[in-house]
């Protein structure tokens, strides 16, 4: 039997996507390309086939799909390419996949991700907001079908690594107290509160630390992003959100820390590079090496520590009220923050504003029970409708 592992690369253009392959590029003895997709960024998409030369890639559209392939066959390659949110499912889902890199940005990641979750595959999660949206769904899907779930939010995965390994006996049973997950605190972090009326697209994207895809960098900037992973922590480790406590840690250098009851505090530490908690994720339970520089302490020389202010990240206190209320309203949470992100984007909106639709969105939409992808689809849909209504009325 072969050793080697076919992986499929959902979001392959993206930021996460490339750090995915530079790290499998480094170990063609384990990994081979099954599939890559992506949105836009056509040509990016060609040079990649070209490069790792999958079976399948996957397009937005069939025109898109139809450019594609006359360039790969041109090129010599037998790779196939399809179009669509149901091919995406489809390479996720395939048999001959064993991990499924999930690296689309957003909702739209949410059902191929649940494919490989459902076909059972090695799932490598870094599309945080499937699992924020479906939670419970998405937790239940995986035990069901004995897919093993591996975090590469740098966080999360972070967190994994200083768990033992029996922790889904669950946190208290296996002694811990609390999580401390770390956040940057952005690009605005000591920005005077009052300019933050004014700050550009362009600044909330220049991150002090991670080199980012631009929404999870305006994420970052509003702390939604920390909002997010902690939701995201709740169901990854089963956590209750007081459990979650967010630590503002300058430096980037502690990606998250565990609170044990006997008063042990175990960190894991690295460069904030995204390769780290990939090739940790794709090796698992090995060690491959990633690219990475070895940190250098004395070069870091020291670590601070911060309490969020709520008041400069109203975002921060949205998504704790949105995981304690449960059901649809990390779904509402989610859609409203995407549809406010976007607007920022393209200059319609002031920065702030980004956390008065979500509080709206929350305060107009009640959470309902989840139980079934309809009803995530559902809430998601209600959220994205409600936010375009306040666009309609306030926006530019
Ligand atoms: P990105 O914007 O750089 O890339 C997004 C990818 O998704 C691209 O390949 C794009 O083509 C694809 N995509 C976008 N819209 C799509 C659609 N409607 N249908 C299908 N594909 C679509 O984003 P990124 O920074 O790589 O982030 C990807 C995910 O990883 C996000 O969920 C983000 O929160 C998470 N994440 C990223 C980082 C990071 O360092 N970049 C760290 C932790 C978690
Ligand atoms: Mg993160």
């Amino acid at each position: 039997m072969s050793q080697l592992q076919q992986i499929t690369v959902l979001g392959a253009t993206g930021s996460i996507g490339l750090s995915t392959l530079g790290v499998i590029a480094r170990h063609p003895e384990r990994y081979q390309v099954f599939a890559l997709t992506g949105f836009s960024r056509l040509r990016e998409l060609e040079q990649l086939c070209l490069k790792h030369c999958p079976q399948f890639a996957v397009t937005a559209d069939e025109h898109s799909a139809a450019q594609l392939q006359g360039a790969l066959r041109a090129a010599g390659l037998s790779t196939q390419v399809l179009a669509g949110a149901e091919a995406l499912c489809e390479v996720s889902a395939h048999p001959d996949v064993d991990a499924v890199m999930a690296a689309i940005v957003g909702a739209a990641g949410l059902q191929p991700t649940l494919a490989a979750v459902e076909a059972g595959k090695k799932v490598l999660l870094a599309n945080k907001e499937a699992l924020v949206m479906s939670g419970d769904l998405f937790i239940q899907a995986v035990r069901r079908s004995g897919a093993v779930l591996l975090p590469i939010d740098s966080e999360h995965n972070a967190i994994f690594q200083c768990l033992p390994g029996d922790y889904a006996r669950g946190l208290g049973a296996v002694g811990v107290r609390r999580i401390l997950l770390t956040a940057s605190g952005g690009p605005f972090r000591e920005t005077p509160l009052a300019e933050l009326e004014q700050v550009s697209p362009e600044q909330a994207c220049a991150h002090p630390n991670w080199s980012m895809g631009r929404k999870i960098s305006v994420d970052s900037a509003s702390m939604m992003n920390k909002g997010l992973e902690l939701i995201e922590a709740c169901w990854l480790f089963d956590a209750k959100p007081p459990q979650v406590e967010v630590v503002i840690h300058p430096q980037s250098v502690i990606h998250s820390l565990v609170d044990y009851v006997d008063g042990s505090v175990l960190a894991q530490l690295g460069n904030p590079d995204m390769r780290t908690p990939i090739a940790h994720a794709l090796a698992w339970p090995q060690r491959i090496d990633s690219g990475v520089a070895p940190l250098d302490l004395f070069a870091v020389a020291r670590l601070d520590f911060q309490r969020p202010d709520e008041q400069r990240f109203p975002c921060l206190r949205l998504a704790r009220q949105a995981a304690e209320a449960g059901g649809s309203a990390p779904a509402l949470l989610n859609a409203a923050n995407e549809v406010a992100v976007a607007a920022f984007l393209e200059r319609r909106i002031r920065f702030p504003e980004i956390a008065r639709i979500i509080d709206e969105v929350l305060n107009s939409e009640a959470s309902t029970a989840v139980e079934s992808l309809g009803a995530v689809l559902a809430a998601d849909a209600r959220a994205r409708a409600l936010a375009g209504e306040w666009l309609n009325r306030h926006g530019r």
